[in-house]
């Protein structure tokens, strides 16, 4: 069999790779702190998972558009027009899932020879895709001292005649970093006098700690070149229901709807109806994950900041720690996936080494907080164990 060779440029998921050995280990009797994957540990909320059951008692079980139900395309836009976006149904395209958002997307927006600049830093599917779609990823470093915000000259040093995409993604997994309103004016500017297109992921927008979000795309005149993706998985715990959604700029929707008709037809229809639920109903399930995600996150900044050789930054949003862990990876040639395997194997905590998100995450590990106080608190006494037992062998 001749496979493509496209579909060798396809990467895996980090995440999805260590909790394969974690649950290999739990099968032998181990026990592991899962702080791995970015999954919510909440249910999805009483009144979202009625809509769904409801809508198929109702006999929504039937293709649906392929752009989405009005409805769920009507509440996408009102949930943007409500935070300051001003947009129409018309520029709403529902997918099954964030990530099917965003590859849809981005295969409408790049071809051989096409420029992209993507974090490094970042979600792995950006630089994937934009391979898998023949494009050349051009990566621009995040600061630690910043939050690890970008800056627009770090923008600009990347940034060729041939470059077409940038990639936004705030808040920001791994490091739970997020954009101030002089932050979004520069990359605006940037991204107006050099013609990009912005593809901005605001999966993790509900989970900005001080509640106020705002999207690239609210600026003057960026509603045109910024496609947002984004998606109901984070904010309403909705990981297994797979619904996102593009709010795109006109000419950019009939080319994602193509692709949408000619890949997956169409988004569940009920779990449509149970994503209208969720923008339409009460928003205090969000409020409330929101607050207990920035007492987690908070919580494991602090634990870890007390242990001897490590530093981490308290994040804005989303659910992750990004903790500096350079201090405990000798010179001898380990590196932070050794690390972060040896706390597997060792002293059963299921994390990722910040390398999974891109080579600027050597001597990072990521810690999700989407798991409870309790284990958090032991995950991190695990790993100031192999901190002691590191710094011991060093001596
Ligand atoms: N974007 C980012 C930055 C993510 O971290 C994730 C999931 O981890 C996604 C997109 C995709 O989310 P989903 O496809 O579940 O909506």
């Amino acid at each position: 069999m001749q496979l493509s060779e496209r579909v060798g440029r396809l990467t895996n998921e980090g995440a999805f790779e260590v909790l394969a050995a974690a649950t290999c280990l739990e099968q032998d009797g181990r026990h592991i702190v899962h702080l791995e994957l970015g999954q919510p540990d909440f249910p999805t909320p009483p009144h979202i998972v009625e809509a769904g059951v409801r809508a198929l008692r109702d006999g929504h079980v039937k293709y649906a558009p392929p752009a989405g139900i009005p409805a769920l395309r009507a509440a996408i836009a009102e949930h943007l027009r409500r935070r300051g976006d001003a947009t129409t149904a018309g520029n709403v395209v529902v997918t099954p899932g964030g990530k099917s958002a965003i590859y849809s997307t981005m295969l409408a927006l790049i071809e051989e020879g096409t420029e992209v600049l993507i974090p490094d830093l970042a979600f792995s599917a950006y630089e994937a895709i934009t391979h898998f779609a023949g494009g050349t990823s051009r990566l621009y470093h995040l600061d630690p001292a910043r939050g690890f915000r970008p800056s627009v000259e770090e923008l600009e040093a990347r940034c060729t005649a041939r470059t077409r995409v940038l990639v936004l993604n705030a808040p920001h997994n791994p490091t739970g970093g997020t954009l101030d309103q002089t932050d979004l004016e520069g990359i605006a500017d940037f991204a107006e006098r050099h013609d990009l297109v912005v593809v901005s992921d605001e999966i993790y927008a509900g989970l900005q700690f001080d509640g106020q979000f705002q999207s690239l795309h609210s600026l003057p005149g960026m509603a045109e070149r910024t496609a947002i993706v984004d998606g109901f998985s984070k904010s309403y715990a909705m990981t297994g229901w797979r619904l996102g959604y593009a709010v795109l700029p006109r000419r950019l929707v009939d080319p994602v709807v193509r692709l949408a008709t000619n890949s997956f037809s169409c988004t569940a229809t009920f779990v449509q109806h149970a994503g209208v639920a969720a923008l339409t109903g009460s928003q205090q399930c969000v409020t409330d994950t929101r607050a207990e995600y920035a007492a987690r996150t908070q919580l494991a900044a602090d634990a870890l900041n007390r242990i001897a050789g490590v530093s981490c930054v308290s994040p804005g949003g989303a659910f992750y720690v990004f903790p500096d862990v350079r201090a405990l990876i000798p010179e001898s040639g380990r590196s932070s996936v050794r690390l972060a395997y040896d706390l597997l194997h060792d002293y059963g905590v299921a994390c990722l080494s910040g390398t999974a998100f891109g080579t600027a995450g050597e001597g990072y590990l990521r810690i999700s907080c989407a798991n409870s106080r309790a284990n958090i608190t032991l995950g991190v006494e695990r790993i100031q164990q192999q901190a002691a037992a590191l710094s011991a062998a060093a001596a």
